[in-house]
Parts: structure tokens; sequence; C-alpha cells
């Protein structure tokens, strides 16, 4: 069921009015002619988020494993522009931008500003990470991974204190986003030390929690600007741990180190138990 809403905003003492489409559970409908995500994001704050639910019927394996595009999805949407660090391609699921924009509104309130640096990154996108880091195409962090771990099991657990295999990215559901910097020390500044203290006390209010904290026992480094949308992403993670094996992790430079590192159990399943 659809229904529409006469919303009035007042800018410069002049009142304008939108109205907006919004579907049974009270979310707005993107569609032409509706209301842009920019005139969406200076709108009033909704007293208490939404809790959407995917159709879990719907998820399958492909999904899960970012083997699709975005672009073609249509639960998907292109990123504005003005959301984002710098001016890249990027999709999220509707929902996911839409709780993102009300988050970020009342950061800006706070005078704190989040901008996105990563979003979805389907299993295209992930190999080609991955794969850049492990033939030392990538430089991380002043090393080639290449020469410095010839072994091919140590290789493939360094290029894991940071990055996903292929197959295993909470990116690739739409529901996960990388805020202001990718790099530890950024947050060590004063800015991302705000910014952070910001996100690590009012994100769950939006419904967004961070996966990779600090002091878990397995997985991925700490991960200060990886943010989750839990009302969706619990589902994802559920369906992951139900669906997919170790066997169906491949295609990928270093896959065979995949069972021995049991990348199911010790890093998509490896987070912070406050988003599951
Ligand atoms: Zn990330």
């Amino acid at each position: 069921m659809k229904k529409y809403l006469l919303l009035g905003i007042i800018i410069g003492g002049i009142v304008i009015f939108f109205i907006t489409k919004h579907d049974s559970l009270g979310k707005v409908v993107y569609e032409k002619n509706a209301l842009t995500l920019e005139q969406h994001a200076s709108l009033p704050i909704p007293p208490k988020i939404e809790n959407p639910k995917i159709d879990t019927n719907a998820v399958d394996i492909t999904y899960l494993m970012g083997k699709f595009d975005p672009a073609k999805e249509k639960d998907f949407i292109l990123i504005p522009g003005n959301y984002l660090v710098a001016k890249n391609t990027l999709y999220l699921r509707k929902e996911t931008l839409d709780a993102f924009i009300k988050m970020r509104t009342n950061a800006l309130k706070d005078g704190v500003t989040l901008n996105i640096v990563s979003a979805t990154r389907n299993f295209t996108s992930q190999k080609s990470i991955w794969e850049n880091k492990w033939t030392g195409k990538t430089i991380v962090a002043g090393e080639n991974l290449k020469t410095k771990y010839p072994d091919g099991n140590d290789r493939f657990k360094k290029i894991l204190e940071f990055s996903s295999v292929p197959s295993t990215s909470r990116h690739h559901w739409g529901t996960d986003m990388d805020i202001n910097s990718v790099d530890p020390s950024y947050f060590n500044t004063v800015k991302g030390q705000k910014e952070y203290d910001w996100l690590a006390k009012n994100a769950k209010d939006y419904g967004f929690c961070q996966p990779y904290s600090a002091d878990r026992k397995t997985g991925y480094n700490e991960e200060k600007w990886h943010w989750s949308y839990v009302p969706l992403s619990k589902d994802f993670t559920n369906e992951y741990k139900k669906l997919i094996n170790l066997k169906d992790i491949k295609g990928f430079l270093g896959d065979t180190y995949v069972k021995q590192n049991d990348v199911i159990n010790n890093y998509v399943l490896g987070i912070n138990p406050d988003c599951l």
C-alpha cells in the first residue's frame, strides 16, 4: 500500500511543500519525480528508525557472495556525490542510504561530517583488491606482500588483516560502508577521533554497528571506519552462515588457503556480537 504525505520545510522564512510517496512501512519510495535524496536529507528527522526486513527467501548464495552488478539491482541506489569523500560511482541498498542520510544530517548538527569512502563492492571488485595485494601490485603499508611473504598461507593471513577474501566481504551486501578514511592513523587525529567518538555513541540510534570492533578473538583487525546497517546485515549474516560452505569460496589467487583458515567462522562470523 502506498501513501502520500505532504511535508513542509521553512527556508528563509518561506514554507516549501513537498509531496512524498511512502510504502506500507512508511519508507520514502524512490522513483522519478519523487523527492530527491538531497531534498530528503533536509527533511525533519523521524522520531524513531524503521525496522526493515529483507525477504530471506529471495536471498541466494549468488547475492551473498557478491556475484551481481549493483547498478542493475532494483533495491540499490547510486549514492549522490555530496555524500562521498571522492566522486566515485558507488551504490548502497536504498534502506541503508536512507538511514545513513538521517545519521549524517544529525551528525552535521554536532559539527561532525560523515562521508562515504567505499560502499557496495561486488565479487569482481573485491577480487581486484585482493589480487592486487596478492601479486604485490598494491603496496600495503609500504610493503610488497608477494616478496615479503613468499609463503602463500602467510601472505593470505597478512592480507586478511584488513581485506576480505572475495565472496566473504560484508561490502557485497549493500549494507556496509567505510566512512571518512580507511587509514587507521586518521582516527588518531583530533578530527578523526571526534568523528569516531560521535559514531561510537550515536550510530546505533540509526541502525548502524561497527562489526570490526576492538578486542575480538578472531577476524580482521579493528576498523573504525567500517559500519553496517544492522536491520538488514544481520539477516544476511545469518543467511550466509546457513547457505555458504568453504568450498563455494573460490575463483581468485590464493583460494587454496580458504579451507585451512576457515574464513567463514574466523572472519565472516568473527564480528562484534552487537552486530548480530
Ligand atoms: Zn569496509
